[in-house]
């Protein structure tokens, strides 16, 4: 072991391979209506420099990131794609947007102005979303705005509308009232909006709420990357990721000590304890300390004691001893430790996880068939 991948101690594989397939397993739900990739978070922690132009490859067209810095960034590794920027036209960005043929996602009157007057100084009609708030109140076009809209349809002229955009604040419960409410609300502005504009609504759980939500576009991001779409179906999607660290030590711990910092574990039996190379400082959350797994082949075992900056603490004592050594690889997170599982037991969201993946890790991608 001389190379340099095996002095890391604790390493990221990404697997573009199952982030494909994941994105043609929405298709697959979307039965014939195209879906766009929401990359924004550097493809919500996995890389977007390698997440995007493998779905380009899967035929996706159009790339949704949060700001104007991603779009810039995305604009040279899709050259030819559209890419859309979700947080706005700020005052004085208008110039990058253009330089950079980036799609501004327009979320207020005053940002649609400002646009449609950069299109009258180069001479055309530029290309935008509309962004409508049907009850996120997040962004978008408010209640007030859209009244004066409807009085004042020539507010909309100007521009190259490619679609009209909603977001869903309930769409990973599928019983909350508030998804068929939000639905009605975005059915209604689009009846009424001055243009028949394309439209769309569905995040990644949304495409799990059925056609009535498809509309013209998807915009899918954590179901790209393996997270669950709801918590009453099984998940369908693959878990792309796989960090692991290696074992650092492995020691015996009398009953009746602690380990960790706080000593918030006791032993209540001798017990052997794994250290391994995973911890804060990673994105390995604090809030797993005394609740996370960690997966040695398809056994799981606990980790105890609080997580440290650089290595977390494993009761290993039920294991055969054999399959341990210090050097080994151990799953901190990844198809058998997913990340909604340990999200749920940190008390946060598979999308926290994720984004929250360090830098240190050695990142390793493969491309599975
Ligand atoms: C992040 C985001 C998405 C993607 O949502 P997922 O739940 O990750 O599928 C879609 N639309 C908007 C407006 C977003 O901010």
């Amino acid at each position: 072991m001389t190379d340099a991948t095996s002095a890391a101690l604790s390493r990221l594989t990404i697997d573009l391979g199952a982030v494909r397939r994941n994105y043609r397993r929405l298709l697959a739900e979307l039965t014939g209506v195209p879906s766009a990739a929401v990359v924004k978070a550097d493809a919500y922690g996995l890389g977007a420099d390698r997440v995007a132009p493998a779905l380009w490859d899967e035929g996706c067209r159009i790339f949704f990131v949060a700001t104007l810095d991603e779009a810039v960034r995305l604009r040279s590794i899709v050259p030819e794609a559209t890419v859309c920027c979700l947080n706005g036209l700020l005052s004085g960005t208008e110039e990058v947007f253009l330089e950079h043929r980036i799609v501004p996602v327009l979320n207020a009157l005053e940002q649609i102005a400002r646009w449609r007057m950069a299109g009258e100084r180069i001479g055309r009609e530029l290309p935008a979303l509309l962004h409508v708030d049907t009850g996120i109140s997040r962004l978008g076009l408010d209640e007030d705005e859209l009244d004066w809209v409807l009085e004042t349809p020539s507010v909309l002229t100007g521009i190259d509308w490619l679609y009209v955009m909603s977001h869903l604040a309930s769409a990973d419960e599928p019983a909350n009232p508030m998804n068929a409410e939000q639905l009605a609300r975005f059915r209604d502005l689009r009846a009424v909006l001055p243009r028949k504009m394309k439209a769309c609504l569905a995040n990644s759980s949304a495409i799990f709420l059925g056609t009535s939500y498809h509309f013209d576009l998807a915009r899918p991001g954590i179901g790209l990357y393996g997270g669950r779409p709801n918590a009453d179906i099984a998940n369908p999607l693959e878990c792309p990721i796989r960090i692991e660290g290696r074992i650092l030590q492995l020691r015996t711990v009398k009953a009746g000590r602690t380990v960790g910092y706080g000593g918030a574990w006791k032993a209540e039996r001798d017990s052997r304890i794994a250290t391994v190379a995973a911890g804060y400082a990673d994105g390995y959350l604090r809030s797993l300390s005394n609740v996370g797994v960690v997966a040695l082949g398809d056994r799981l075992c606990r980790v105890v004691g609080r997580v440290s900056m650089d290595m977390i603490t494993v009761d290993i004592t039920d294991m055969p001893l054999s399959e341990l050594s210090p050097g080994a690889f151990v799953e901190v997170l990844g198809p058998t430790v997913t990340p909604d599982g340990a999200a749920d037991a940190a008390g946060t969201i598979g999308y926290e996880l994720l984004t929250s993946l360090g830098g240190r890790y050695k990142r390793h991608y493969v491309d599975t068939a």
